[in-house]
């Protein structure tokens, strides 16, 4: 019998001890010094030696019922592959964190690990949580230098997948069915593939040639690119329903929410999105140029992208970046990981503060925001407690340039033939539990569905999509190898495919 990573681990008692955790402290990765890293757009951390991954794995109690995979929305497996890790079996841990993760070297760069798989590790009752994302990143990272990641093609089952959008659900999508011997075909607007992976986070918290390495995969598995094609314009999804057996939509949340108070028109005034496109993608997409060089800047929102925002326009120079935020530090949304990142690369925010009306001087540029400050009063139905305005507390933020970071909101997706795609309020797509939209054969996840959220769960949902399409087409009537161009002779019968792991 073939020695699997988890039938060894079985066989392995690698934590003698019998609270490891007090054998050593948790330490995070090494980082460059905030005033070093602002000079350019580089990755912040790097890894642990071999020894200090290994001390930092053996802290995990491999606890009967891991709450750090509750708190993964892959449902890694963590606990196995922190033992092999703490075994110094690198390349076995990696392998199975493979199992449930397309793009773990990627996940574990941009995770707010605090809120997920490290918020919920139960060592946070005695002491500090195990570095998970740390270790995740070690051990794939370690796999791919040493050429240990399969990208091997499966035989073509016979049927075609395509997938719009090349965005973290389309890419885990694209990346599950080709390992099924699906025929994928993954169609991008842009002329690069990542979607919010390569222009919505910025190259200091994830190079490019990270995810650059990652598409090549998917491209050795046997998926398809496409580049410029607009579903809706340049072709229909009528069309791609008849030439291909299944659709995944997956173009993410595109439309950026607006300011919505008086100004937001004035010059100085930007979206976050184009604004760090233009200052971390070579392909600036024709947007225009925004010179912050030795200008205050001030940003809208809490979230991420506020964030990247401020950190992005401290590299590109500016003399001061601040953030405004109408609640506290223990309501906002961002990571408190990149917040400390923020802060200490020189960022500043004005917490409980609320814009009000962005000011502009006479020739019609930005010069300030008038803000008023906030308490916090009752919680609002999204649990949080709601921001109410404190009287006579009006003032201004002295600013060159406003970056409105306040998220996005899901495109309308185009019609097909015979319908539409069933919506919510707010605009996402609405899912059965297979993760079809209400039009047969169209599947739909990411921040289409549940607006924007965290990369890790737009996977999540590629994923639980593929298990809906491979239920979908290996009970429907439907011949693989019919005109649709598969191979007859290629397809496996059903019960030799094997199943998605969800
Ligand atoms: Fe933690 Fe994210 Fe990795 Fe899950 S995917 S283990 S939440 S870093
Ligand atoms: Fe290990 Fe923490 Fe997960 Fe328990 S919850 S298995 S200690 S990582």
């Amino acid at each position: 019998m073939k020695e699997t990573p988890h039938r060894r681990l079985a066989a392995t008692p690698v934590h003698p001890a019998k609270s490891p955790w007090r054998n050593f402290d948790r330490k995070g990765p090494p980082k460059r010094p905030g005033a070093e890293r602002t000079g350019d757009f580089n990755e912040i951390y790097s890894h642990f030696d071999e020894e200090e991954i290994k001390r930092q794995a053996s802290r995990c109690i491999q606890c009967g019922e891991p709450r750090c995979m509750e708190g993964c929305p892959l449902s890694n497996r963590i606990p196995e592959w922190l033992s092999l890790a703490a075994a110094g079996e690198f390349l076995e841990a990696a392998e199975v964190s493979g199992t449930t993760s397309n793009f773990p070297e990627i996940c574990s760069r941009i995770c707010p690990q605090e809120r997920l798989c490290e918020g919920a590790c139960v060592l946070n009752m005695r002491s500090e949580p195990v570095a998970i994302g740390a270790i995740e990143q070690f051990i794939n990272d370690y796999a791919l230098a040493h050429g240990a990641v399969s990208a091997a093609r499966a035989p073509f089952n016979g049927f075609r997948v395509a997938v719009v959008g090349s965005g973290p659900a389309g890419i885990a999508c694209a990346d599950e069915l080709a390992k099924r011997g699906y025929r994928v075909t993954v169609l991008e607007a842009l002329n690069r593939a990542g979607g919010l992976l390569v222009y919505g986070i910025p190259a200091f918290k994830l190079e490019k040639s990270i995810i650059d390495r990652r598409l090549e995969f998917l491209r050795r598995r046997g998926v398809r690119f496409q580049f410029g094609v607009r579903v809706g314009k340049d072709v229909s999804l009528a069309e791609l329903s008849s030439e291909f057996d299944a659709v995944f939509w997956g173009v993410g949340a595109q439309r950026p929410k607006p300011a919505r108070i008086p100004g937001e028109s004035l010059a100085g005034v930007h979206e976050a999105l184009p604004f760090l496109i233009q200052k971390n993608v070579d392909n600036s997409l024709g947007f225009e140029p925004v010179d912050v060089h030795r200008k205050r800047v001030v940003v809208l929102g809490g979230g991420d992208t506020a964030m990247d925002c401020l950190r992005t326009a401290i590299r590109a120079g500016a003399s001061e970046a601040v953030c405004l935020y109408r609640r506290d530090l223990d309501n906002m949304p961002g990571s408190r990981k990149e917040f400390d990142n923020a802060i200490e690369e020189g960022a500043r925010f004005h917490f409980l503060t609320n814009p009000e009306e962005i000011l502009g001087c006479a020739d019609g540029q930005v010069e300030g925001v008038r803000c008023v400050r906030m308490k916090l009063g009752e919680p609002d139905e999204s649990g949080r407690r709601r921001p109410v305005a404190v009287p006579d507390s009006h003032h201004t933020v002295k600013a060159d340039h406003v970056l409105v970071a306040y998220g996005f909101d899901p495109v309308a997706p185009p019609p097909r033939g015979d319908g539409e795609m069933e919506v919510n309020q707010w605009g996402g797509v609405v899912l059965d539990e297979n993760g079809m939209t209400s039009l047969p054969g169209i599947f739909a996840g990411g921040d289409a569905f549940r607006g924007p959220s965290l990369v890790s769960e737009a996977a999540r949902d590629g994923r639980k999509a593929a298990g809906g399409i491979h239920r979908y087409l290996f009970n429907s009537p439907k011949d693989p190898g019919h005109e649709s161009g598969g191979f007859p002779g290629d397809r496996p019968p059903s019960s030799t495919v094997p199943p998605i792991s969800l």
